[in-house]
């Protein structure tokens, strides 16, 4: 099987690693952390970086600096993981979801205006499969109405918007090191920020709250969001072959577009003036096709020895969103709907690329012979 995802691990991972582990600092004080934080903060140009547990509780560590609390109303596109809309409940924030564009499939900056009411504090724009949402708009936006501009960077690491880095284009952001993205640590996350007040908020609520200076004592309800030395000597490694690693996967991707992009049958994510997305997961709309014929097509794939995905359910559609959070959002609904994400991973070899599209391709035919 030709798996979606695959973690490249080498050798420098694995000395680094057993490195933390014979120096005995196994949880989360230890050399690594600071290395991948000084690593982090070269790569995405933020003067400030704090690595924590995962890309989920770097969203809540972002809201909670931020000061998003009861009753405001948060602005999350449609289209992302639910970890976008769950950190939102976690403050106790009322999450109000708005449609992407169908060129980049980011969220809608002229949705995000319409949206905005006298609660609206935040507004989280996610860079979906890698491609930054329109930045420049959501900036000017923002501060017109005095919100705090967050990005959802965890599947972005290694793009650019105008020459400067994800990482660098919000009041803040927050990263993923889960081992499906672009940067791994097995599980793991960041939240980068140019501002002093927000990391210094970050690093307390990290860690339990501590007071800066006095010892156990505690002067807000803070987490355990910390990263172990273990898992910030794997993402030490991985910082360091950066470059390499996005390398890699950009040439998959390039791959897949080469032998793709003729075919009238699907269509791809658009990339915007300015942008330089990175690649993490080739996805493609299969045009016009149903929900079922979409999930026909990854059973069909799966039968040839290949695994895909559909692209995100939208995240008001789960069960637990209450109806008056329910905004429809037709143009995220038929991304989802016709949406699969395709093998992507450095060590994908171009024989499987062609494999995967030529599969593809037939299933897509079969089709249109009426299996
Ligand atoms: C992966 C991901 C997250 C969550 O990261 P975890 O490390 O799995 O908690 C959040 N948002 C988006 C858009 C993601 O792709």
């Amino acid at each position: 099987m030709i798996p979606v995802s695959e973690p490249d691990l080498g050798a420098l991972e694995r000395s680094y690693l057993l490195d933390a582990f014979d120096s005995g600092w196994i949880s989360s004080r230890g050399a690594y952390v600071e290395r991948a934080e000084d690593l982090l903060r070269t790569l995405t140009a933020a003067p400030h970086a704090a690595v924590c547990s995962n890309g989920t509780t770097a969203l809540h560590l972002a809201l909670l600096a931020a000061g998003v609390g009861e009753g405001d109303e948060v602005i999350i596109p449609a289209l992302t993981y639910v970890a976008t809309l769950n950190a939102v409940y976690y403050v106790q924030a009322v999450p109000v979801v708005v449609d992407v564009l169908d060129s980049t499939w980011c969220i809608d900056p002229a949705a995000v205006e319409r949206a905005i009411t006298p609660q609206t504090t935040a507004i989280v724009a996610v860079d979906l499969y890698g491609q930054t949402a329109d930045y420049r708009e959501l900036r000017r936006i923002a501060d017109e109405h005095g919100l705090i501009l967050i990005a959802d960077a965890a599947e972005s690491l290694g793009a650019t918007l105008d020459g400067r880095a994800a990482g660098s284009l919000a009041d803040i952001s927050t990263f993923s090191f889960f081992g499906n993205k672009v940067i791994t640590s097995g599980e793991g996350g960041a939240v980068t920020t140019p501002r002093a007040d927000f990391h210094t908020a970050i690093l307390q609520l990290r860690n339990q709250g501590n007071h800066p200076t006095r010892r156990y004592f505690h002067d807000i309800v803070g987490y355990n969001y910390r990263m172990t030395n273990v898992a910030a000597a794997i993402l030490t490694a991985q910082l360091e072959r950066a470059s390499e690693l996005i390398a890699q996967r950009r040439r998959v991707v390039d791959e897949y577009e080469r032998l793709l992009a003729a075919d009238e049958r699907l269509r791809g994510q658009e990339i915007a003036a300015g942008a330089a997305p990175t690649p993490w997961i080739h996805s493609v709309r299969l045009t016009g096709r149903s929900a079922v014929e979409r999930d026909a097509v990854i059973t069909a794939l799966a039968e040839r020895g290949i695994e895909s995905r559909p692209v995100f359910p939208l995240v008001q559609d789960m069960p637990f969103v209450p109806a008056a959070q329910r905004t429809p959002t037709p143009v995220a609904a038929a991304i989802s709907r016709e949406g699969i994400s395709l093998p992507t991973f450095p060590r994908l070899e171009a024989s499987a690329i062609a494999q995967v599209c030529q599969a593809l391709r037939d299933v897509l035919s079969s089709f249109a012979d009426g299996e």
